[in-house]
């Protein structure tokens, strides 16, 4: 037998934490002040320098920074009111985290099918709409890839749904120009080891309404300490809800937020990074029989800090034989499809705190998506080397289908 291609690389290696930030932690930790209300006098601290930093970044008029994306969901649905009970629509493609923060509020998640392109289905959502009476959309921008924003927002602005944003994955990306987190009425990001910027844990939340921004803040844990948000609204804004709005403790420290900052503001080259790679994959997977890649919109300015592709119609023995293969190289897929749930990979019908029908057209792409990480650590010869490999175990698993 022919030798064969393997990789040797890791899926799950970081790049380091920039030496400001590095720096940054290291100050803060000699001070001793990490708490984001211990400041000393005229001091701004680095989790409110970040809030500043990061609003601006976005073109929106607050931010607040919290401990972490799920806690950022969660709190933009207290925020909104959402009841005990109460529907609130979401993707069926996405993450536990996401259905797991509208439980968190006593919610009930109601599914929304995906289509080929990866995103939510808009005819299933206006159906679904309808069906539920909802009035919430935690809509998730899951691995990258956006809707039709202008559609979507149409749609849900008619109904009178309000748009929570799960941008995890979408730090940085845009729909005909527009950031993404800029369309909904809270746009919530995740600070998580494997996501856009790296502070182990954490998340941040945006927003140009001052009223649900004051609620956010005192739900996080600002005590009556708001007035120490300059990235949040004026203290104005808290005077009618300062005595009913419970605190629920989840703030943001001054380590996390040292070391975050100087991330930010290199996720321009990051970003052009990921999709250097993203491209390098893509290119190397191009017509391979039996594999389907995902068609990108012309109006979506993507952060491709993963890849997916389809094994549309494989029997799940042959996608396992594929993925066995491919991991045999060194080469790590995440089945979304799988029955079972494993890592970080799951399928809706296995959360089954939430009732779910089968959704047959969804059903049939959900099984087929193939997953992979692009971790800036790859080179772009890695890239080719991975793609190569997938090519040749996906070539002999659609012979032998065909065969
Ligand atoms: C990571 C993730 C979250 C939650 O973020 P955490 O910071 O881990 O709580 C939410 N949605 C998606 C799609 C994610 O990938």
């Amino acid at each position: 037998m022919q030798a064969q291609d393997v990789f040797t690389g890791s899926f799950t290696q970081q790049e380091p934490i920039p030496e400001e930030g590095i720096a940054a932690a290291v100050e803060v930790m000699r001070h001793g002040r990490l708490h984001r209300y211990n400041e000393a006098p005229g001091e701004v601290s680095q989790t409110a320098l970040l809030e500043q930093e990061f609003a601006a970044q976005m073109g929106a008029t607050y931010a607040l920074a919290v401990a972490s994306g799920g806690y950022a969901l969660a709190t933009a649905l207290r925020a909104l009111k959402v009841q005990p009970g109460e529907s609130v629509l979401t993707n069926a493609f996405t993450l536990a985290p996401v259905p797991g923060a509208i439980a968190s509020v006593g919610a009930v998640p109601v599914f929304v099918g995906v289509t080929e392109g990866l995103v939510i289905d808009l005819e299933d959502l206006a159906e679904k709409i309808a069906q539920t009476g909802a009035r919430v959309l935690m809509l998730s921008h899951m691995r990258g890839h956006l809707c039709d924003m202008d559609a979507l927002m149409a749609l849900c602005d008619g109904a009178g749904v309000q748009v929570i944003e799960d941008c995890a994955h979408t730090m940085g990306a845009r729909w005909a120009g527009v950031l993404s987190g800029r369309h909904g009425v809270f746009g919530c990001y995740s600070c998580q080891t494997y996501k856009h910027v790296n502070s182990g844990e954490g998340g941040l939340l945006i927003s140009d309404d001052a009223d649900l921004m004051a609620r956010a803040t005192m739900l996080s844990g600002s005590y009556m300490l708001y007035g120490r948000h300059p990235a949040g609204p004026p203290e104005s804004a808290y005077e009618a809800l300062r005595y009913d709005t419970p605190n629920i403790s989840g703030r943001m420290d001054n380590l996390r937020a040292a070391i975050l900052r100087p991330q930010l503001a290199r996720l321009e080259t990051q970003c052009a990074a990921w999709n250097e790679r993203y491209r390098a994959v893509e290119a190397g997977l191009r017509d391979t029989p039996g594999l389907t890649l995902i068609a990108r919109p012309q109006a979506e300015s993507y952060v491709a800090s993963s890849i997916q592709f389809l094994l549309l119609d494989w029997p799940n023995p042959a996608i396992e034989a594929f993925l066995a293969a491919c991991a045999a190289r060194g080469v790590d897929l995440k089945w979304f499809g799988a029955a079972e749930p494993k890592a970080f990979t799951s399928r809706y019908d296995s959360w089954r705190y939430a009732p779910s029908a089968p959704m047959p057209k969804s059903d049939r792409i959900l099984r087929a998506i193939i997953d992979m990480r692009l971790p800036l650590t790859f080179t772009l010869d890695d890239c080719a080397l991975i793609a190569r490999i997938i090519r040749e175990e996906a070539m002999r698993g659609s012979v032998v289908l065909s065969g």
